[in-house]
């Protein structure tokens, strides 16, 4: 059921030169499942304008969420952010969505690119601390090293939990860590492919448009189980 509430901004942080990282206090509990997003409401000129944006908090706290928001220049609900101030109101409604967990014992690829990080960061931040006994692997694309965020949490999660790992790709910048790797998500997936395409394997894509459907197309062709390929495009 979805839930109309009030939002009031307690932290806003910028992550990189165009994401910016927003906590929220909620007035009611949210109810949400890591993976869901929220509807936000922009008012401007006198006019309504509704924006969705995935919640990127574990779902252990309901009252309180954290969303990662890429600035996009002109855009409605990038300049009602980029401008909000500490203890700004407004109302949102959630929870929305189907990018949830299955809950099943197969191996779990996830797969973002720039800010698709949001509701895979809570789903890993929901589900690590349950010790699940799969393994579970984050492979995000990013362009540069400037450009990354939030690294230590994926750094602490693969040193607390033996069955997490994550890689990163960068499509513009010969990378120095040895998680990273130079190119897209597609060309690791295709450099990969015999050790992550299984049919114990499920995926969580999220991203832009394009690319998640992209990706998508990709890791059925090279023969990943389109049951068990999930998304969520923004
Ligand atoms: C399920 C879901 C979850 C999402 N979660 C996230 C998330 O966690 N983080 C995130 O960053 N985004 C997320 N998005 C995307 C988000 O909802 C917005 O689409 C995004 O933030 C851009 O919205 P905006 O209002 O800033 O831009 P808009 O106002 O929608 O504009 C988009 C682009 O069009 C251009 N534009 C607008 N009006 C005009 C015009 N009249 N002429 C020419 N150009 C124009 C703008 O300059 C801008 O570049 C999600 C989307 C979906 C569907």
């Amino acid at each position: 059921m979805l839930i109309k509430t009030q939002a009031e901004i307690t932290h806003k942080q910028q992550l990189n030169n165009d994401t910016i990282l927003v906590r929220l206090d909620l007035a009611d509990n949210l109810n949400f499942t890591a993976g869901q997003y929220i509807i936000v409401d922009i008012e401007k000129n006198n006019q309504l304008f509704k924006r969705l944006y995935s919640i990127a908090s574990p779902e252990t706290n309901q009252r309180q969420i954290e969303l990662i928001i890429q600035i996009v220049p002109g855009g409605i609900g990038s300049e009602f952010f980029q401008k909000a101030k500490i203890n700004q109101r407004f109302n949102i409604s959630g929870p929305a969505g189907h990018f949830v967990l299955r809950k099943n014992n197969n191996n779990k690829i996830f797969l973002a690119t720039g800010t698709g990080i949001a509701p895979i960061r809570s789903m890993l931040a929901s589900y690590l601390p349950k010790n699940p006994k799969e393994e579970l692997k984050l492979i995000w694309g990013m362009r540069t090293t400037e450009s990354l965020y939030l690294i230590d949490e994926y750094k602490n999660w693969q040193k607390n939990h033996s069955n997490f790992s994550y890689n990163i790709c960068l499509s513009r910048e010969e990378p120095q860590d040895p998680v990273c790797f130079k190119g897209h998500l597609q060309d690791f997936i295709n450099l990969n492919k015999s050790s992550l395409i299984s049919n114990t394997t499920d995926f969580y894509i999220c991203g832009n448009r394009d690319m998640t459907e992209e990706i998508k197309n990709l890791l059925i062709s090279l023969g990943a189980n389109p049951q068990q390929v999930y998304f969520e495009k923004f």
